[in-house]
């Protein structure tokens, strides 16, 4: 992708350069922007080319973006990767030429860098097998793993060291397990890890996609992968899990506790976009998830916010429909539903009944989806550390396994996602390797081996 741009263009991209001759020390032992800024300084010294630029740039503590336009045809994903997080790419620079110098130097795209997270319990025995199907499609992505998790909490009192969310901020994106463990209560393992990284790097997406699998049984009578095919996008950042809140009296018969939805016109918006986005390129058909007869306030700002975000998306048909309702319709007609924007709180709930229409919670993949520039986004399979099978081998890796393919996508690698979500959808319809949630005998690294081996 970047075969022919100079080490000037790649500046102004803001693209980190990564030197493999004596030209220039690696950047990735130096903190990203100033290692940018010094090592560009330096090669552009040395060939007497386009110091201006460099003298800029270092003047310049913004970030310099490449613009939409300039994104390459077929890879536009990249282009959102490099806006949210644009000095973590490396490309190498190679030596300069006599006949080249500093603006001749070719650039070439090397392997993203992913964090990995397996976290706690069956997090750990899944996440592996992600790995290893990205691994067998012959991308040289970078795992780098963090142990973090309930464990290091026992250790030291912290789900994550301190420095955790500058250490994520340089990756392009994050591949997570599952965070959790019956020794350290709930509030403090969501609170002091998953939430920090989702509010910090403001993925303000959860994507989830609910699809019944051909050769997977649906707990519903008579329904089919024809019938289950949604895709929810739930406001990730507020909601009721605003965090905002307290408890006074504690202990006493007067205790009180205060919980405070929290809705922001801004939140609302930028992910009612993402949805009609979405439906535009899928049926034209959304679902808007509410409860503005009873709730008087924020919920009537959400059907507000989405109706005036309609109006740009004329071609989109909107469906304005209570979350009681909307239970309901994903058992009796999910036929009907495709994509589904809700609040934190309510899609947080139907998902989860969307993991059981697809017949286990072990199949569910999700994305947090960071689209505005504030760090890298992160993927998960839905379920949680499932204590009561973790270590056994019995857990199903597919839900890990799809969230990696989301991942892909999402870094702009969609043959490679489709060839992964080709692979899941082969293992399924055989039904020879499946694990004990899904009625078969097979171990987590055997259905990992299958899946590999269903690879295109
Ligand atoms: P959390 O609150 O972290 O979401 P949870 O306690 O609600 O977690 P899980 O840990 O996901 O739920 O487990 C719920 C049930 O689903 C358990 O019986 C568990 O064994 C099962 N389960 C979860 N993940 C898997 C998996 N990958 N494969 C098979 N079964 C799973």
């Amino acid at each position: 992708m970047f075969d022919g741009l100079t080490a000037k263009e790649c500046l102004l991209r803001g693209v980190r350069l990564v030197g493999p001759s004596a030209l220039s020390p690696p950047a990735v032992t130096l903190e990203p922007h100033h290692a940018l800024l010094d090592i560009a300084f330096h090669d552009f010294q040395r060939n007497g080319a386009s110091v201006d630029v460099v003298h800029h740039a270092l003047d310049d503590p913004s970030p310099l973006l490449l613009s939409e336009e300039r994104a390459v045809p077929g890879r536009a994903a990249f282009s959102r990767v490099w806006e949210r997080n644009r000095l973590a790419h490396m490309v190498s620079l190679a030596p300069a030429t006599a006949e080249g110098g500093a603006h001749g130097v070719p650039c070439h795209e090397v392997a993203p860098r992913i964090a990995v997270v397996p976290g706690d319990g069956v997090g750990r025995e899944v996440v592996p097998e992600g790995i290893k199907v990205i691994r067998a499609l012959g991308l040289s992505f970078d795992f780098e793993e963090l142990p973090w998790g309930c464990e290091h909490y026992e250790r030291t009192g912290r789900m994550m060291p301190e420095y955790a969310l500058s250490t994520l901020a340089g990756y392009d994106a994050i591949y997570l397990g599952a965070i959790g463990w019956p020794t350290v209560p709930d509030h403090i393992s969501l609170w002091e890890c998953l939430l920090p990284i989702r509010k910090t790097f403001e993925q303000y997406v959860n994507l989830r996609p609910v699809r019944l699998l051909p050769g997977i049984r649906c707990p519903l009578a008579g329904r089919g992968p024809a019938d289950i095919d949604m895709l929810f996008v739930r406001e990730n950042t507020e909601g009721e899990y605003s965090g905002t809140g307290g408890r006074v009296h504690v202990g006493t018969e007067a205790e009180l506790a205060v919980e405070v939805p929290v809705f922001t016109r801004r939140a609302i918006e930028r992910c009612a976009r993402y949805a009609f986005g979405r439906a535009q390129e899928r049926s034209g058909r959304l679902v808007s998830v509410t409860k503005s007869n009873a709730s008087r306030c924020s919920y009537v700002l959400w059907d507000e916010v989405v109706g005036g975000v309609a109006r740009d998306y004329p071609e989109v048909q909107v469906e304005r429909v209570h979350v009681d309702a909307m239970a309901a319709r994903m058992v009796l007609r999910p036929d009907t539903i495709d994509v589904v924007v809700a609040s934190n709180l309510f899609a947080d709930i139907l998902t989860d009944l969307g993991a059981a229409l697809q017949g286990s919670l072990g199949l569910a993949a999700s994305g947090n989806l960071s689209l505005g520039g504030a760090g890298p986004s992160m993927f998960e399979p839905v379920h949680g550390s499932a204590p009561d099978i973790a270590g056994q081998g019995r857990a199903n890796p597919v839900g890990a396994v799809w969230a990696g393919a989301l991942m892909l996508r999402h870094l702009g690698y969609d043959a490679e996602a489709g060839r992964v979500e080709h692979a899941i959808e082969t293992v399924c319809a055989e039904g020879r390797v499946l694990t004990g949630d899904l009625g078969g005998t097979a171990t987590t690294a055997e259905v990992g081996d299958a899946l590999v081996g269903a690879l295109r």
